[in-house]
């Protein structure tokens, strides 16, 4: 579908780029994704991924904005303290791009309420911080057969995950952490503290493999490397990538799940 004339020149810079190109821009408008979890890492993908102008998105958090969370989480200010995540995610949507279609909620993504939020979506992108969430996550893209970036951050160390769990030979993010932490809520960044940009660069790095993962087979750019995790190191800056093999005996994806 042609873009109208403003869309063109609002993304000119990214139609310039050969390996998106016009084709790429116009299926981004097409696309439609759901967020979870809108802090440190939500903040800036949302940022991102409005500015790359994704069509249709679900913002999904079930917390108030609050005082510490203005350390990283870059989408609110102090005027949203006290109110909820998914209703200041979206006012900033509004007023940054009101074009892109945007439903929320604040309710908790269990794995009873979740494949039927992600039934139709492209892609899930998950940056809630407990594994429990993260697990219930996975299972329910699997369920959905809906790929998955989970993307988590701690002090100075992140990481970015893109799972295809319900193809025969892709790993899902339970095949990488396993069944231990479905009761954890161990690696919340309350207890552990996080310097607030490593929650950025987590953030946009989410951002650019959904990008990679919206336009894959339209414009020339290669995936987002399907089956690997990227890990994140702040301290000594570095980027390394890894792949995770599928768990036959895997709960989420494999023949026994
Ligand atoms: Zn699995």
């Amino acid at each position: 579908m042609a873009l109208p004339p403003s869309r063109l020149e609002r993304f000119a810079r990214h139609i310039v780029i050969p390996e998106m190109g016009g084709a790429g821009q116009a299926a981004l408008a097409e696309k439609y994704v759901v967020m979870i979890g809108l802090g440190g890492i939500g903040s800036p993908a949302l940022q991102y991924l409005a500015a790359a102008g994704v069509g249709r998105l679900t913002l999904i958090d079930d917390g108030a904005v609050e005082l510490s969370n203005l350390q990283r989480q870059t989408i609110y200010t102090e005027r949203d303290i006290g109110h909820g995540k998914a209703v200041a995610a979206r006012r900033w949507l509004a007023n940054f791009d009101d074009t892109l279609e945007v439903t929320i909620s604040d309710a908790r993504v269990t794995s009873g309420n979740a494949v039927g939020i992600f039934a139709s979506a492209d892609l899930v992108l998950d940056g809630t911080d407990t594994f429990a969430t993260r697990l219930a996550v996975s299972d329910a893209c699997v369920a959905s057969r809906v790929p998955l970036l989970s993307a988590a951050v701690g002090r100075f160390q992140g990481q970015v995950g893109a799972f295809r769990g319900h193809l025969p030979d892709e790993a899902c993010y339970r095949c990488f952490v396993g069944d231990a932490f479905d009761a954890e809520d161990c690696d919340s960044c309350a207890e552990d503290g996080m310097l607030g940009a490593t929650a950025g660069w987590v953030g946009t790095l989410a951002a650019l493999q959904a990008i990679k993962c919206l336009i894959e087979g339209v414009g020339s750019l290669d995936g987002p490397q399907w089956g690997h995790v990227q890990l994140l190191d702040g301290l000594a800056p570095s980027l390394r990538s890894f792949a995770i093999s599928k768990d036959p005996a895997c709960r989420g994806c494999g023949s026994a799940g």
